[in-house]
């Protein structure tokens, strides 16, 4: 039988909208030594505003930011929406042909029997467009955008910090927990809002199989480990942690299905709440 104690615990947790789906995680994270997080959606609002556009001169004036558009109605990225809101309706007289989403780069199909890639800088790599800027001095998210075999330009693209990402990283390190933040994002976009936050150890360009590697490895250094994440792409290292978290709101059905708690609003100050009754409930139970 579970002992009384846990109930308390799993009632209080649910009260502010922290579901647990056993009571075994409240033992869990009662002992966590490491709480790893992902950016997009977790640590900010997940949702993206276009700020500037940046086309080639043999661009402007053509239909490209419509083929992106269009491109993008096939995915469910927040960068899609962003696009979204920023270039309007679909033009119903694009046709979109072999559209294929690339893991942790972004988007492909052919457009007038042209190659249309729109993604991130790694995609461009991948597809060998040579391109003369350095994405490494932009400190915003980019999207960017090959036509025919041709760099054709980038959008770059912003998102905000949650209003409570700075409590949340306080009442952690003053709880003694260590930190670290995992993203798919440009390595000096995650820099940034982990510089801001405060948050010591921070990962970006990684795709999903990379953050999976990562969590092993602070696993095997540090001891319990929590991930809170929301995306498609977060279930597998959401699976592998000691205690998986899942944002609701936002997060993708995978990754709630697979995650051990779930926080209902989305709200980061409520990991550090979930383990502080974990630890709560320890004391009374044992
Ligand atoms: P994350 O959610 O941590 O950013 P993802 O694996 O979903 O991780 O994506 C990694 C990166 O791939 C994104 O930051 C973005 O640069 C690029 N990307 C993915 N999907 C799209 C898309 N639909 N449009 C443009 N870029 C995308
Ligand atoms: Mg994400």
């Amino acid at each position: 039988s579970i002992p009384l104690g846990y109930f308390g615990g799993i009632g209080a947790a649910s009260k502010n909208g922290i579901l647990f789906k056993g009571s075994n995680f409240l033992d869990s994270l009662a002992e966590i030594k490491e709480v790893v997080m992902d950016k997009t959606g977790t640590m900010t609002e997940g949702v993206f505003d276009v700020q500037e556009v940046h086309l080639q001169p043999e661009f402007e004036g053509s239909k490209i930011l419509e083929f992106v558009n269009s491109l993008e109605s096939k995915s469910t990225h927040p960068i899609a929406t962003a696009i979204k809101n920023h270039v309007g309706e679909i033009d119903s007289e694009i046709i979109l042909e072999n559209v294929e989403e690339i893991a942790g780069h972004g988007l492909k199909a052919h457009v007038d029997g042209k190659e249309l890639l729109v993604g991130n800088f790694k995609l461009m790599d991948k597809f060998d467009i040579p391109y003369s800027i350095d994405p490494s001095s932009i400190v915003h998210t980019l999207v960017a955008i090959a036509y025919g075999g041709k760099f054709a330009g980038y959008l770059t693209i912003s998102d905000k910090i949650k209003a409570d990402a700075q409590t949340t990283i306080d009442r952690l390190k003053s709880m003694g927990i260590g930190i670290t933040m995992l993203s798919g994002d440009k390595n000096n976009v995650v820099k940034f809002v982990a510089d801001e936050l405060g948050i010591p150890n921070s990962f970006g360009d990684l795709l999903p199989e990379d953050k999976v590697e990562k969590v092993k490895e602070i696993k095997a250094q540090k001891g319990t480990v929590a991930f809170i994440g929301d995306g498609v792409n977060d279930a597998p290292v959401v699976a592998i942690s000691d205690v998986g978290i899942a944002m609701g709101g936002l997060g993708s059905d995978a990754t709630i299905e697979t995650a051990d708690v779930v926080i209902q609003d989305d709200r980061p100050s409520k990991i550090p709440m979930a383990i502080s009754i974990g630890k709560k409930t320890k004391k009374i139970v044992w």
